[in-house]
């Protein structure tokens, strides 16, 4: 309501964007033997595990040392040892991953001074590895948590032992289970070894329990965090990534370890440039399998041109998968029109001009910081032919009777959200087939006689 005293203002509604402890989970979810305990109240952990579980369909477990009103005026300094005793107690981890959340950052709990303060009170010796990551959920994106998380884990446990060793360090951002896996037969067909952070891959997309398992198996054996100091170099994901103080970076700075820095590898051309990064790394050719696939690949781009080319798409999710999206589009000729994020990094609109042949000349909108009211306003001024990103745009492509297809993360209303491969040739073409016959399917739907032959 608006009042002669008031201005206009409107909060956020529906941001594209989730959590920042949400992003620090995932990756200590991925790795091995460890448990993620959020700073602040229950329901802070009982949203992300929600989440979590409706997008991987498996259990996930995230401790909370559990605010009360006493604890937000006091501080949470005593919660926080007490849940660490607690799980410490019941899960036997071989490490704990402390992230803050916008509770305890507001009182401005010191957790590093105590996560020093416990193990001083109880031995080093006998607690498990801890990190602790600051993730100010008003300040950030569930992206800037798990980037964070990953850089305070290696800051923490990564060492320099001995010579430069064999494997490689891989820092993927936030992909899926099933992304993951293709990196590593990737790597394992360039017979490489590789040190991937996080890997969620076994832990949150495993097979049938017989019997419940309080951490499920899989993930990041903390010994390759430690390692991570002798790798040979580093491979890390992201345009928008790697204009920051990334984990990649920090090794470079403290080990000098080489970082390769790389786009999400969607579509032909940053595929090609992941995989000529590889090349170099390892010195070997690209298996004669992914030149099967590329070309491959380059033959359905040609086969399906006709149907989806000058599409029209609103995309939107994290800024780096926006990015490695609008590449991948603008390849097969589809128009992103709307590319959108609720990161605000500030280099959105640069990086896709990078990627997007003849940006200027398309008129494509870029929003950054953006709400789902926002996107929606914009989008029904463009008429787009499909929408592309997470579950939570539906309400809005639903509105304009426009078909979303489904990518990144969350995805609540389908089945195998963990399962959808983004990345390399192999991605490449299962999105370009699921576009051209999102595409077909509007048509063929939209004609008075229908067809069933093209
Ligand atoms: S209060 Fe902050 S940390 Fe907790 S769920 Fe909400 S956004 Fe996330």
């Amino acid at each position: 309501m608006k009042t002669e005293n008031h201005t206009d203002y409107r909060a956020t509604s529906n941001a594209c964007k989730l959590c920042s402890p949400l992003g620090a989970s995932l990756v200590f979810r991925g790795i091995e033997n460890s448990v993620p305990l959020l700073h602040g109240s229950q329901g802070c952990s009982t949203y992300i595990r929600r989440y979590l579980i409706s997008h991987f369909n498996e259990p996930v477990d995230i401790a909370s040392s559990n605010f009360t009103e006493e604890t937000a005026v006091f501080g949470g300094g005593a919660n926080l040892k007490l849940a660490m005793d607690n799980i410490i107690r019941q899960y036997h981890p071989e490490l704990i991953g402390v992230a803050t959340t916008c509770l305890s950052e507001t009182i401005g709990d010191d957790v590093p001074m105590i996560l020093r303060n416990y193990s001083g009170e109880n031995g080093e010796d006998a607690a498990p590895a801890v990190v602790s990551v600051s993730t100010p959920s008003y300040s950030g994106t569930h992206m800037d948590g798990f980037h964070g998380a990953v850089k305070a884990t290696v800051a923490a446990m990564a060492q320099k032992k001995g010579k430069a060793g064999e494997h490689i360090n891989l820092f993927p951002g936030m992909l899926s289970p099933a992304d993951y896996r293709h990196l590593k037969e990737i790597f394992e067909d360039f017979g490489a070894k590789i040190h991937l952070l996080p890997d969620y891959s076994e832990t949150l997309e495993g097979g049938l329990w017989s019997e419940y398992q309080k951490i499920p198996p899989g993930g990041t054996p903390v010994k390759q965090i430690t390692a991570m100091g002798d790798a040979l170099a580093t491979v890390e994901m992201g345009r928008i990534l790697a204009e920051t103080e990334s984990a990649g970076k920090l090794l470079e700075d403290r080990f000098r370890v080489p970082c390769f820095r790389v786009g999400i590898p969607m579509g032909i051309k940053e595929t090609d440039t992941f995989f000529d990064a590889v090349s170099t790394i390892t010195k070997r050719k690209v298996p004669e399998k992914y030149l099967k696939e590329r070309a491959r690949l380059i033959d359905a781009y040609v086969d399906g041109h006709k149907y989806i080319f000058e599409a029209r798409a609103v995309i939107y999710g994290e800024e780096d998968l926006v990015v490695g999206l609008a590449s991948f589009l603008s390849e097969i000729g589809v128009v992103p029109v709307l590319c959108a994020s609720g990161g605000k990094s500030g280099y959105l609109n640069a990086k896709l001009a990078q990627v997007i042949d003849d940006f200027e000349t398309k008129g494509i909108q870029v929003m950054d910081g953006a709400d789902f009211v926002e996107i929606g306003e914009a989008a029904k001024k463009l008429s787009p032919d499909f929408f592309m990103g997470n579950s939570k745009g539906y309400k809005t492509a639903r509105e304009m009777n426009k078909p979303l297809i489904r990518i990144g993360f969350p995805i609540h209303d389908r089945m195998g959200g963990g399962r959808i491969v983004h990345i390399g040739y192999r991605g490449a073409q299962q999105l370009f087939d699921t576009i051209s016959n999102t595409v077909i399917a509007s048509r063929q739907d939209a004609s008075p006689v229908g067809y069933t032959y093209m």
